[in-house]
């Protein structure tokens, strides 16, 4: 049975020869997927529309000798006002290269679809600030990668923090460091600590609640860059987005 319907989001391509395109597909049933789509370049296409990144559809796989190319697509969403603004555009890119970076071939991954598909749907059709969007998004995507970072002990000693006057957060800790154990890390507030609390309490639908303030958001975007950084590595395209847009 060479051919098959996938439902999958596009989270990735990359251009080669003059009109074809390799597609990174991400089903929350399959995980990774990447195929070709041939000629899709071609202004008269009829693969043009969907070969594009973000685009949510059911695709029509052809697969022969572990090699597949995609014959056609209903679209379901193309998430097209992520094309008109920038920061939505480069927020959306973050959070589909930081899913890319953990998906796996044939491997199952719903939540993590959940979780990518939300917050396209509110960086395309909501007037929310991207940024906050992405922070919470990747609040979510560390804890379901397995680096949920710790929040109310010492990610060291382990003694509960939460009456110190000082604190401080490390990545390469994996949290929150009290004041008499060693750490690299900068001083964080406590409404940090509570505001990462709060994000992992929501549910995917309600992460457009997330509305912050400035410093409470350039706080969390060090702090979760850094996280993501500690998980996929510093040279991770996934960083060099997030250092663009955060
Ligand atoms: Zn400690």
């Amino acid at each position: 049975m060479p051919t098959e319907c996938i439902r999958a989001i596009v989270t990735g391509y990359a251009d080669y020869r003059d009109n074809d395109r390799m597609l990174t597909l991400f089903s929350a049933e399959r995980g990774r997927i990447d195929c070709k789509a041939r000629n899709c370049r071609k202004p008269t296409a009829p693969l043009l529309a969907c070969a594009q990144p973000f685009v949510f559809g059911e695709f029509e796989l052809f697969t022969q000798n572990d090699r597949s190319t995609v014959n056609g697509c209903e679209i379901q969403e193309t998430f097209y006002p992520l094309r008109e603004d920038v920061d939505r555009f480069m927020a959306a890119s973050a959070a589909t290269q930081l899913a890319n970076a953990v998906i796996e071939h044939e491997s199952a991954d719903r939540e993590l679809f959940s979780l990518l598909y939300h917050i396209l749907s509110y960086l395309a059709y909501t007037d929310d600030e991207p940024k906050d969007l992405l922070i919470a998004y990747m609040m979510h995507f560390v804890d379901h990668a397995g680096y949920r970072p710790s929040l109310t002990r010492c990610a060291i000693c382990r003694r509960d923090v939460r009456q110190d006057p000082v604190l401080y957060y490390s990545a390469e800790a994996g949290g929150v460091v009290c004041g008499a154990c060693p750490h690299g890390g900068k001083q964080v507030s406590k409404l940090a600590l509570e505001a990462m609390r709060r994000i992992l309490l929501l549910s995917h639908e309600e992460l457009v609640r997330v509305v912050l303030k400035d410093e409470l958001r350039r706080e969390l975007s060090v702090i979760l860059r850094n996280t993501c950084a500690k998980m996929l590595g510093e040279n991770d395209k996934a960083i060099a987005l997030l250092d663009q847009l955060l």
